[in-house]
C-alpha cells in the first residue's frame, strides 16, 4: 500500500505552552484519500497541517510525503520543496490579481497556459478568467484558491477549515463539489474541520482529536457506529450515554433501562463496567417498548422532532434520552410513552476517563 503522508509520532510543543500542542501523533494517507482532521477548536487539528506544510517543525517524530522524509531529527524539507498545495481558511486570493493569475501565481512552467485552463475546467471556472476575486461569490473563491492548490500537480493537497465560510446549502453543495475535484486530480488530501457533518460527508477517514492526541482513526461508518470512547461518541453526531455492566452473555449490557443486545462487546467480561452510546434515531417509540419516559421537551428541526424523553430509574434516579422522532408524528411534552432500542447503533465502550481507548 502506497501512503503519500506519514506521521510517526510526531510531537509539537509551542514556546512557552505547559503541555504539547500535539502528542505523539501517528497516522498515515493512502494515494487519493481524503482524511479529516476532526475536533474541538483548539485541539491541534491546525498544527498537524502546518507541521505537514512545514510551517512548523515539530520537536520529535517522523513526516513523509510520497515516501521521502521532510522532518526528522536529521532532515528538514522547506514548506516550497514538499510538493504540497494548500488551501487556506479564508482563501488567501490576491486581491489585485485575475482569477487566471491567482491560479497561475508562482507557476512558471512552459505549459502555464493550458495548465491554468485546465484546472480551471477542473472546477469548473471556464469564463471566470479575467474576473478578480472581488467580483466572485464564496463558492467561486473556494474554486480558485483549490484550483491555485492543485495547479502544479501536488502530491498532498491540504485544505484548512475549507467550508467554513460557506453558508449551509453552499456548504452542502461544496463539499460534494471537493471531493469531485480532489478525486479527479488524484491527489491525496488532508482537510481540517470542527463540522462533523464535513467530515463524514468528504472523507475515507476521519481522524477524531481530542487535546493533542488521536482518539480514533476510521471510516466515517466507524466513526459514527462504533465510537471506541464517550468523547468520540458524543462529539460525532448526538447520542445518548448510558452506563452498566456487561451481561451474564457477555453480548449484552445490563443498565438502568434494562438488558440492551450489543452486537459487539470487543471481549469485556461478564460484569465488567461499560458504557454504551445509542444513538436518537435508533430509540423508536413503540408501546410495546419496555422503556418507559415522559416527554418533557421536543423540538421541531424539519427534518425531524428532536425529543427529550424523562425516564425513571431505580433507586429514585433519572435520565433523559434524545431521541429522533418522524417529522409528521404529533408528539406532545408532558406525553408517556414506551420505547424501545434498534441495536444497530449501540456501541459499547469502557466505563472509564472519555479519552481512553478500549480497542
Ligand atoms: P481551531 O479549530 O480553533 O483552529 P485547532 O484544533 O486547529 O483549533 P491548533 O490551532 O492546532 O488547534 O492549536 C493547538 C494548541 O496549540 C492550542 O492550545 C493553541 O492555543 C496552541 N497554539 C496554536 N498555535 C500556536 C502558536 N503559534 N503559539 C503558541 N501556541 C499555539
Amino acid at each position: 500500500m502506497m501512503f503519500d503522508i506519514e506521521l510517526k509520532s510526531v510531537t509539537k510543543t509551542y514556546m512557552g505552552a505547559d503541555r504539547p500542542a500535539i502528542n505523539d501523533v501517528c497516522l498515515a494517507v493512502e494515494r487519493g484519500n481524503i482524511i479529516t482532521l476532526l475536533g474541538p477548536s483548539g485541539c491541534g487539528k491546525t498544527t498537524t497541517l502546518r507541521l505537514i506544510a512545514g510551517f512548523e517543525r515539530a520537536e520529535a517524530g517522523k513526516i513523509a510525503l510520497a515516501g521521502k522524509v521532510v522532518s526528522n531529527g536529521s532532515t528538514w524539507v522547506p514548506p516550497e520543496r514538499r510538493g504540497v498545495g494548500m488551501v487556506f481558511q479564508d482563501y488567501a486570493l490576491f486581491p489585485h490579481l485575475t482569477v487566471f493569475d491567482n491560479v497561475g501565481f508562482n507557476y512558471k512552467e512552459k505549459d502555464r497556459k493550458s495548465r491554468i485552463m485546465e484546472v480551471l475546467e477542473l472546477v469548473n471556472l471556464i469564463g471566470y478568467e479575467k474576473r478578480y476575486p472581488h467580483e466572485l461569490s464564496g463558492g467561486q473563491q473556494q474554486r480558485v484558491a483549490l484550483a491555485r492548490a492543485l495547479a502544479k500537480r501536488p502530491v498532498v493537497v491540504l485544505l484548512d477549515e475549507p467550508f467554513s465560510n460557506l453558508d449551509a446549502g453552499l456548504r452542502t453543495q461544496m463539499r460534494v463539489e471537493v471531493k469531485r475535484i480532489i478525486k479527479e486530480a488524484g491527489a491525496t488530501a488532508i482537510l481540517v474541520s470542527h463540522d462533523q457533518k464535513d467530515a463524514l460527508a468528504i472523507s475515507d477517514r476521519i481522524i477524531v482529536m481530542k487535546d493533542g492526541v488521536i482518539q480514533q482513526n476510521g471510516t466515517p461508518r466507524e466513526i459514527y457506529q462504533f465510537p471506541e470512547n464517550k468523547f468520540v461518541a458524543s462529539f460525532v453526531g448526538q447520542t445518548n450515554l448510558i452506563e452498566g455492566t456487561i451481561g451474564s452473555d457477555g453480548k449484552s449490557i445490563d443498565t438502568g433501562f434494562g438488558n440492551i443486545p450489543c452486537f459487539h462487546t470487543h471481549n469485556m467480561q461478564p460484569g465488567e463496567k461499560a458504557c454504551i452510546s445509542i444513538r436518537p434515531d435508533s430509540l423508536e417509540m413503540d408501546q410495546s417498548g419496555p422503556i418507559k419516559g415522559r416527554i418533557i421537551e421536543s423540538t421541531y428541526t424539519g427534518e425531524a422532532i428532536d425529543a427529550t424523553v424523562e425516564v425513571k430509574l431505580k433507586k429514585g434516579k433519572k435520565q433523559n434520552l434524545l431521541i429522533h422522532v418522524h417529522p409528521e408524528i404529533v408528539v406532545n411534552k408532558g406525553e408517556e410513552i414506551n420505547l424501545k432500542v434498534l441495536p444497530d447503533f449501540v456501541a459499547v465502550m469502557s466505563n472509564t476517563d472519555e479519552s481512553e481507548r478500549i480497542l
